[in-house]
């Protein structure tokens, strides 16, 4: 039951690969249109990790 982590995990790398190599993200010094949705993306499948996480094994 890996699906929700490799989807954070594809999402964040996603996320970095893009501010690494977007000329408009770093010509601005603000999140591109792109980046905002790839950091959406990134936020909801952070979130939907931390709800599975704390059902298997909860912390708090
Ligand atoms: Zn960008």
């Amino acid at each position: 039951m890996s699906t929700v982590n490799d989807a954070l995990e594809d999402a964040r790398f996603t996320y970095e690969q893009h501010m690494h190599t977007c000329r408009q993200c770093h010509a601005d010094a603000a999140p591109c249109a792109v980046a905002k949705h790839l950091l959406r993306i990134y936020n909801l499948a952070r979130r939907d990790h931390l709800r599975s996480a704390g059902r298997n094994a909860p912390t708090a």
